[in-house]
């Protein structure tokens, strides 16, 4: 609006100013031509002017010339004593003619056309064209004689000759005449009767032309008063009605004609040089306000994006932060108040790495490695509180004149991820209720003490299940079971040394490792004394609470270092110190293998049922926060055990997964889950839970693919739960089949997520579009404040990564108070709804939506 008229208002004041100057000078150009011209029209002007006037004076001068030739040579005739003599007499033709003294000659050498002696009254002699005749003088001259007679007689006494213009047989002539006196001045006796001599030279346009050279005077001619240009200079001949003209030199038109065309053609080629200068001139200022104009817009658009940083600094949540080559803060956006609660004016000027500090590398350091491209780096710092924060710099070197200039960057704050991530870690190594290790530490205490040099030392693993604990929880409640398993803890701490390892498996389920204690008499000591020390009674709430333990014990120096192996073999010591009738401890020993016999029936009964088809697929709705709908039921089996009834997958699912029996029966579980769910409300989804085994020994990608097709349930509605122990043993093979287990459409979610090693890790590389929150959390939460936060954490990190969050195991309206506060997505469990018969859950579906008809599916 404003803006492009005011630029552009501006920005062509170059090429205007650029206009007028060039109009200016053009102007003036023309002006300076003007009147140079005016002036050489002048001088022109005049230089004829003084020409033709010359010519004038000479014309005269040529006229007088004429006739004082004339009346010289009339004068030698006439005044002479002889011609007096015989001309005043009677034979004055023969003196004069025949004795040759006014003879033919005056017209041939002469060029007088008439020769006449005269008086008043008479020709006494004439000459026409130098031949003698008898004709009147008067018969040739057009005006009257009588008066040039007179005059000629009249000037007798001083001999003085007169001369008049006259037409002479009708063309001008000049008529000189004289009176013809004798030489010796004697006076004449009567001037009046005194005869005069008269010469008629013919003024013969060959005559007039030859007194035009002679005089220079071009086409000198004689021409009629009434014809001719005008114009032209005109000398009057008297009043013969003929005047003299002539055409005379014009040296101002010659100048004109030289200067002119060459100053002419000069002034063009200027002309075109001034153009063309112009124009060049005119393109160049256009030029220069153009790049003004994109001076100026980009001048705009450097303050919005410099507006637009000031925004986005100050409204992230990172702040931003500058130094210079040195490392010396130069700069701080307002959030670092936010943040840090110092002042900008605390740290400017001062080194980045005295506020930040990096535990792998100097912060310094770090950044002079810092190239072209930028890098980050985690940093610790402590608050204007004094609080330790953590917090992800990112940074990137300023260059200028090719070196750099200083270093820019944001820190983001992770203090809560990091605190929720070393929650994770530690939750994911220890057990929640307790603060014992929990499986996975085992594991990696095992595998640690596997590769210490020079060579592992001895482990005794003991396995410890309490007696009694059971009918506790089941009366008193799980608060009361839950102290009692913390009173064993406790116990369990005191009885071991630092680097021995205790560690809860769940339930009332402990192991110990006793580490470098080897000998049967030193283990008996232990056990005798852990034993002595779980058998007090424990108070709570002034209750005395009696429990007991029963011990299996395998040993590495034996068993080997297999943890599972160990546990295995423990667990068959354990059975049989039950069965000796608790309160005591025994030790591994082949023979025990009758547990592993049973096992083996267990295992034929097993396969037996997977041909029996004696399994049945319960439900177990999940639930949307939001509206409290349910989106998805999660399938689990069940057992319909011929005699021992029905059992749940905890009594069979581990040794199916031993025996790979696990891969028909995966199977058949998710089979005859697509085939339930098809019969459900659009869009309800169905979770088949996968379990590793399945990965490692089945082909499942092609196994989802055949009953997908099979059933035509659709891919979108199916998800396969699977835990992070998928990816335990071959990490890119197992990423390789989600990959492809993705491409079939299917969804795919990460379940018990938390309990694994580095949770984190799997879900920024694997391809999951939703994450389970283990129901250990879940449990914990209502418990203390710290582990509601690590819910949290997981909530805001799964949200953070696009995934859809669910909690399970939700088992208290204060549990489901919370996860909703703490905007989960979606939650299953107990409080809401236990598992269900698939009949069960239809009638669920109908009571939830009346208005939603179920689709009609013709029965088989
Ligand atoms: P899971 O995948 O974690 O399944 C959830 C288990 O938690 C189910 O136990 C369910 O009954 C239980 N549960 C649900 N809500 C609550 C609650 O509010 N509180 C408590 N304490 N528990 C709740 P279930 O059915 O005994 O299954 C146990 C495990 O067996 C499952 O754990 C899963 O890992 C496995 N499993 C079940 N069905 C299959 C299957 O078809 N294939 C495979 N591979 N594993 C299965
Ligand atoms: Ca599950
Ligand atoms: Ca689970």
């Amino acid at each position: 609006m404003d803006i492009a008229a005011d630029t552009y208002g501006s920005a062509s004041a170059h090429s205007l100013h650029t206009r007028k100057l060039i109009a200016l000078i053009g102007g003036l150009f023309a002006l300076a031509f003007a009147i140079a011209i005016a002036a050489l029209v002048h001088i022109a002007y005049r230089l004829n002017a003084d020409e033709s006037q010359q010519s004038y004076f000479y014309a005269q001068k040529a006229l007088q010339a004429r006739i004082t030739t004339s009346q010289n040579l009339l004068t030698s005739y006439a005044v002479w004593n002889s011609a007096y003599q015989h001309l005043n007499a009677a034979d004055a033709r023969r003196w004069a003619f025949e004795e040759r003294n006014l003879g033919e000659s005056l017209f041939t050498l002469n060029g007088y056309e008439g020769v006449f002696v005269l008086d008043r009254q008479a020709t006494h002699y004439a000459l026409f064209n130098g031949q003698p005749t008898n004709a009147q003088a008067q018969t040739f001259v057009g005006t009257a004689l009588l008066p040039i007679i007179e005059a000629a007689q009249a000037h007798s006494e001083s001999a003085a000759p007169v001369s008049r213009y006259a037409l002479f047989n009708g063309w001008p002539a000049l008529l000189s005449a004289s009176a013809i006196l004798p030489d010796d001045g004697s006076a004449v006796p009567d001037a009046a009767r005194t005869r005069v001599l008269l010469f008629a030279d013919l003024l013969s346009p060959e005559k007039v032309s030859r007194l035009g050279d002679d005089y220079d005077l071009p086409h000198l001619l004689l021409e009629s008063h009434d014809t001719g240009l005008a114009g032209k200079p005109r000398l009057p001949l008297g009043d013969t009605g003929y005047d003299l003209t002539w055409e005379p030199r014009r040296p101002g038109s010659q100048l004109l004609w030289s200067v002119v065309p060459p100053l002419t053609a000069a002034v063009v080629v200027l002309c075109l040089l001034m153009a063309w200068l112009f124009r060049y001139a005119l393109r160049t200022s256009e030029q220069i306000d153009d790049s003004y104009r994109v001076l100026k817009i980009s001048n705009r658009a450097l303050e919005a994006s410099e507006e637009r940083f000031r925004a986005v600094a100050e409204a992230a949540s990172d702040w931003i932060w500058e130094t210079d080559a040195q490392g010396r803060l130069s700069y701080l956006s307002t959030r670092f108040t936010v943040v840090t609660g110092f002042t900008g004016q605390d740290w400017l000027g001062q080194p980045i790495e005295k506020l930040l500090t990096c535990e792998t590398m100097p912060l310094g350091q770090w950044l002079r490695t810092l190239d072209g491209t930028g890098g980050s780096l985690r940093c610790a710092y402590r608050d204007h509180a004094g609080q330790l924060r953590y917090c992800r710099v990112s940074a990137r070197a300023i260059h200028g004149d090719g070196q750099v200039q200083g270093f820019r960057g944001t820190a983001s704050d992770v203090t809560d991820e990091v605190a929720a991530h070393a929650q994770i870690q530690h939750l994911s190594l220890h057990d929640a209720l307790t603060g014992l290790a929990n499986r996975n530490k085992l594991t990696r205490y095992f595998e640690e003490a596997g590769a210490r040099l020079p060579g592992p030392t001895p482990l005794t693993l003991i396995l410890l299940d309490l007696d009694n604990f059971k009918p506790i929880n089941d009366a008193l409640g799980h608060p009361v079971g839950d102290a009692v398993l913390l009173e064993v803890a406790t116990r369990l701490r005191e009885c071991t040394r630092e680097h021995d390892l205790v560690a809860r498996l769940g339930g009332d389920e402990f192991v110990l490792v006793l580490n470098a204690i080897d000998s049967d008499k030193e283990i008996d000591r232990f056990c005798a004394r852990l034993i002595e020390s779980l058998h007090r009674p424990i108070l709570h709430q002034g209750q005395r609470l009696h429990i007991g333990a029963s011990l299996g014990i395998a040993q590495s120096s034996r068993q080997g270092l297999g943890v599972d192996e160990l546990i295995r073999c423990a667990d068959i010591a354990l059975y049989q110190a039950k069965a000796a009738g608790k309160n005591t401890w025994r030790y591994f020993s082949e023979h025990m293998n009758q547990q592993i016999q049973q096992r083996r029936h267990l295992e034929n009964e097993l396969r037996q049922a997977i041909g029996n088809q004696e399994f049945v697929l319960h439900f177990q709705p999940r639930y949307r926060v939001d509206d409290m709908q349910i989106v998805s039921a999660e399938a689990l089996v069940r057992w319909q055990h011929p005699v021992r009834g029905l059992l749940g997958p905890d009594t069979f699912i581990a040794l199916a997964e031993q025996t790979e029996l696990i891969v028909p029966l995966g199977r058949w579980v998710l089979h005859q889950a697509c085939l339930t769910a098809r019969q459900w409300p659009e869009p309800m989804q169905v979770s088949v839970n996968l379990s590793p085994a399945q990965f490692s020994h089945g082909d499942v990608v092609h196994d989802v693919r055949e009953i997908l097709m099979q059933t035509g349930f659709p891919a979108h509605r199916l998800e396969l739960e699977v835990t992070e122990n998928v990816m335990f043993n071959d990490v890119d093979g197992a990423l390789h089949t989600l990959k492809a287990l993705k491409e079939l459409g299917v969804r795919l979610n990460m379940d018990d997520f938390g309990t694994g090693y580095s949770s984190l890790g799997y879900l920024r590389t694997y391809p999951f579009d939703s994450l389970k929150i283990d129901k250990r959390f879940i449990a914990a939460m209502d418990r203390s404040g710290g582990d509601r936060a690590v819910v949290q954490a997981i909530i805001n990190l799964g949200k953070a990564m696009g995934l859809m969050v669910t909690a399970e195991g939700v088992e208290t309206e204060q549990q489901l108070h919370s996860l909703s506060l703490d905007l989960c997505h979606e939650v299953q469990g107990f409080y809401l709804s236990r598992p269900l018969d698939a009949r069960a859950l239809e009638l669920l579906f109908e009571a939830q939506s009346p208005a939603r008809a179920m689709p009609v599916i013709a029965p088989a």
